[in-house]
């Protein structure tokens, strides 16, 4: 089987990348969406796409065959998500060594979130405490891996401080990682400072910024909630003013975004990364309104 491209050589290409986030399909009706998605989206040419991994491992083999999907039938370039919960360091050798072998030469390394119902992380026995530790496994494992890692421009939540939190970031690049994709933010201003304060303090690799259209406020309040990320008093004015009216607060949210990465790739932004949930039609909007 032909190994997928690095992203790492793509980030040198000296022009913006375009990465979309699917999650893995529950069924064959979300599959069936999956498909029909990838398939509106194989015009755009995204740079590269990449898949999640659910709470625990629940979702090993459903990320594995979404993966296998994107790349087989699509041609895309796909980076599989894999996270520590749930899994024994021998697990994720295990899950890295498959990987290879099947070709994935990118992987998204995170920590996890602590399964439903627990509010702190715990590491599984033998397993794995932080992010940095699975980019230092992965990366003594199969040394030309490219790995991605998550950054959080407002903060983890569960870090004390932004200082902190970035010293922690600084671990997982210093253990290897390759490039860091941000949580989710909707001002500009808390990207650039968190770049800013990333090159401060030695961390040189490509940031991509994580961006994602609005689709519900119901939706976007309960996401950002959880990842600690700021929604701008404008932008809820907008999607209330909208009076959930679902096609009104999806252009909002198109608006809102492509402004963002205008401003963004204006800035010397590295590409940028969409949230997309699986739906095609705001990420096609948004390289249309883009194209010009
Ligand atoms: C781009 C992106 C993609 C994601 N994809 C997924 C996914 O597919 N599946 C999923 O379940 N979740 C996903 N998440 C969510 C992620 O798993 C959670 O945010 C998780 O809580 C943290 O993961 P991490 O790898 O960033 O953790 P870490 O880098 O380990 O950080 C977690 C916390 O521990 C602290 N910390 C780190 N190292 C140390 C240390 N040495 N000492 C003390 N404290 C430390 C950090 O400051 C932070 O507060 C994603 C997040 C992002 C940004």
């Amino acid at each position: 089987m032909a190994a997928d491209r690095s992203i790492s050589e793509l980030l040198t290409l000296q022009r913006p990348l375009r990465s979309l986030e699917f999650f893995p399909p529950k069924d064959e009706a979300q599959l069936q969406a999956m498909h029909a998605a990838a398939t509106s989206l194989k015009r755009i040419s995204p740079d590269f796409v990449s898949v999640t991994y659910g709470a625990g491992g629940t979702t090993r083999d459903r990320t594995a065959r979404a993966c296998a999907m994107l790349r087989d039938e699509f041609g895309f370039t796909v980076m599989p998500h894999l996270t520590c919960v749930g899994h024994t360091a021998a697990d994720l050798n295990g899950i890295s060594d498959q990987l290879y072998s099947d070709g994935f030469r990118n992987v998204m390394a995170l920590r996890g979130d602590p399964p439903k119902g627990e509010t702190t992380f715990v590491p599984y026995h033998d397993g794995l405490r932080y992010g940095s530790d699975l980019v230092a496994l992965l990366r003594q494992r199969h040394p030309d891996l490219c790995l991605g890692v998550g950054g959080y421009p407002e903060k983890h939540p569960e870090a004390p401080n932004a200082a902190v939190d970035l010293e922690n970031l600084k671990r997982k690049v210093d253990a290897g990682a390759s490039f860091i994709t941000t949580q989710l933010f909707f001002d500009n201003a808390v990207y650039y400072r968190f770049v800013e304060k990333c090159h401060a303090h030695g961390i040189t690799v490509p940031i991509l910024p994580g961006i994602m259209p609005v689709l519900s406020l119901k939706q976007i309040k309960r996401f950002t909630e959880m990842c600690g990320t700021t929604l701008p008093p404008t932008l809820i004015t907008r999607l209330e003013a909208a009076a959930e009216i679902p096609d009104v607060v999806e252009i909002i949210g198109i608006d809102w975004a492509l402004d963002q990465i205008r401003g963004l790739l204006a800035n010397g932004a590295p590409g940028y990364h969409l949230y997309i949930m699986n739906r095609a039609k705001s990420a096609l909007a948004l390289a249309a309104g883009l194209a010009a």
